[in-house]
């Protein structure tokens, strides 16, 4: 393709300025993911591994790369709301770059508006962020970098679990406040050990957050549209349910890792609720919208939770007055499970990877696409179903304003 315009949404830059030092030196080289695929194989890269990539400085490392090849990028945070840097730009965009830590909604106004979009490209994973039917109905691509930051992702869940079920936020506050109130953080304090463990999608997540649970001591369960191989249920001792329904009953702890789509929204809901047991802890890392925003806050205030955690939201960024920010017994995170410097250096050479093929008109690979050719392709033919998670995006806007 003659010159394109790339235009790449990114979150900004930390408070205090771009980094210049870090806290780590260099990153463990991993060869492999855990099923065997291959880390992204860009021809090049030029960025140096471990730097901080997400932000709109770090460019996911791509602007020398797209300018040597003619190519203009245009990098911004700006992107809710009519008036928006993303909206004037994305008016001739050739190809869209967004992570879903601070998405640009491609809602199907938007796309409408980007007469020329080819490609629209999560540096990430989770393309819910777009219309995907209208992406499918303008033979629009949209490709992901599948498992770049999945394992990242099992590490927090592993972490907010034990984090909510420990007590461990509270009882640091204690520290910090100068108390030594070993009652009040320890009244709701149990063990992990001996617990059952259960969850909504076993996927690249959902089978590493099983994987790094097992050494605890619990009894895992899952639902999945898809049974796991006889050999990987023996191995980890997994219960499978037929249903989520008949999974919540039986768990202490429910793990959700499935994308959002329009047959999994609002899965949680103040009538799902009440099948999980009293008490019982809620962590989700998959999407926001996966859940009825307040009956989750009335869970936990009637106590049918014991707590929730996570770090995904609805919209993103979510508005300051977000009942999650403030509900009790929550373990929130901004969006960064997927966006520790480890992913960064993965999703950007993924990103890189995917528009060489795009650029040099070779295909993308079959496990980073979702949309293709106007059908759903791909990881998205297997994980996702057609249709439109973006409704309610343009309440991101409500942030900026404050
Ligand atoms: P995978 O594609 O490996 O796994 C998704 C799994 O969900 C698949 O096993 C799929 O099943 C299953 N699934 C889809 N629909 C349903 C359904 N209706 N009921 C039950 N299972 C279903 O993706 P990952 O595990 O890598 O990621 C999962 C999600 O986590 C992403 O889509 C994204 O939303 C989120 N994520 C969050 C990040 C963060 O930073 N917080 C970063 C990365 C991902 P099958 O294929 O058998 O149909």
């Amino acid at each position: 393709m003659n010159m394109a315009k790339v235009v790449c949404v990114l979150y900004d830059d930390p408070i205090n300025g771009y980094p210049t030092s870090y806290a780590r030196d260099s990153l463990p080289v991993i060869e492999r993911y855990p099923d065997g695929q291959t880390l992204p194989t860009p021809k090049a890269i030029d960025f140096v591994a471990g730097s901080l990539l997400g932000s709109v400085s770090g460019e996911l490392g791509l602007r020398k790369y797209l300018e040597a090849n003619g190519h203009s990028f245009v990098v911004t945070s700006d992107k809710d709301g009519p008036d928006s840097a993303f909206e004037r730009e994305l008016v001739d965009a050739d190809v869209v770059i967004s992570q879903p830590f601070w998405p640009a909604y491609l809602t199907a106004e938007r796309i409408a508006k980007a007469k020329k979009l080819k490609l629209a490209l999560t540096a990430g994973i989770g393309s819910d962020h777009v219309d995907l039917q209208a992406a499918i109905d303008r033979g629009i691509t949209v490709a992901e970098v599948t498992y770049c930051n999945s394992i990242s992702v099992a590490e927090h869940v592993v972490m907010t679990i034990l984090n909510l079920v420990r007590n461990y936020t509270p009882s640091h506050q204690w520290a910090v406040d100068g108390g030594w109130n070993i009652a009040d953080c320890v009244e709701r304090s149990y063990d992990v050990e001996g617990m059952h463990v259960g969850t909504v999608a076993a996927g690249r997540i959902g089978v590493g957050v099983l994987r790094r649970l097992k050494p605890f001591g619990m009894h895992l369960h899952y639902t999945d549209r898809h049974r796991l191989p006889k050999e990987v249920e023996t191995e980890l001792g997994l219960t499978w349910h037929e249903t989520r329904e008949d999974m919540y009953p039986a768990c202490d702890v429910v793990t959700l890792n499935v994308p959002l789509h329009p047959e999994t929204e609002h899965m949680i809901n103040d009538k799902t609720l009440k099948l999980f047991k009293r008490g019982a802890y809620l962590v989700n890392t998959a999407r926001g919208k996966l859940c009825d925003r307040d009956a989750v806050a009335r869970a936990l205030e009637s106590g049918q939770l014991a707590g929730y955690g996570g770090d995904v939201w609805f919209p993103q960024p979510a508005p300051k007055d977000h009942p999650w920010r403030t509900m009790p017994h929550n373990a929130m995170t901004p969006h960064i499970s997927g966006t520790s410097l480890s992913a960064q250096t993965r999703y950007a050479a993924g990103t890189r990877e995917i528009l060489e093929c795009f650029f040099e008109g070779r295909p993308i690979r079959d496990e980073y696409l979702i949309v293709q050719s106007g059908q759903l392709a791909g990881v998205g033919a297997h994980s996702y179903s057609k249709g439109n998670a973006t409704g309610g995006s343009e309440e991101a806007e409500k942030f900026k304003r404050g």
